[in-house]
């Protein structure tokens, strides 16, 4: 049996996801990581990306957006400003945001925030993603 640790997942108006797992996967600002249990302590930056959960038996995905990871030998602590299961995620709405981020980034101009068109392309990119 493989070696558990507790996961919570949580999002400003819900708790997105609480379980014992073997492994989490998920997008920080320094790439992607797999955190198995008995990690060192650590915290991190997340960045818009999938996140795989992997339980006794099985996977999940979901789509992760911006947020902070607390990661603890027995314990990773996920705050993210949003979370979604595929299930509820709208392809037509994420398509129109990547479109309309991708215009942004390509019609630039001084006033355009670049970063901020980025982070919007990652978003419905992740979201795109984890349904497909
Ligand atoms: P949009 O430009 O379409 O609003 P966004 O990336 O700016 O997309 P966020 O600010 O990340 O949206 O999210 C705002 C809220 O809307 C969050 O609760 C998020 O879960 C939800 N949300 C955003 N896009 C989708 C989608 N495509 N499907 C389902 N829920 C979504």
């Amino acid at each position: 049996m493989a070696e558990l640790m507790k996961l919570q997942v949580i999002c400003p108006d819900r708790i997105f996801y609480e379980g014992e797992v073997s492994m989490v996967e998920f997008n920080t600002t320094e790439g992607e990581v797999g955190i198995y249990p008995k990690h060192i302590p650590l915290t991190s930056i997340l960045a818009p990306g999938i996140l795989t959960i992997t339980e006794e038996d099985g996977l999940k995905n979901a789509a992760l957006h911006s947020g902070f990871v607390q990661i603890l030998p027995e314990k990773v602590t996920v705050m993210a400003e949003a979370a979604e299961w595929p299930h509820e995620i709208d392809l037509g709405r994420a398509e129109a945001a990547r479109d309309r981020a991708e215009e942004r980034i390509k019609n630039r101009s001084d006033k355009t925030d670049i970063a901020r068109a980025e982070t919007a392309l990652q978003r419905a990119i992740a979201r795109i993603n984890v349904i497909k």
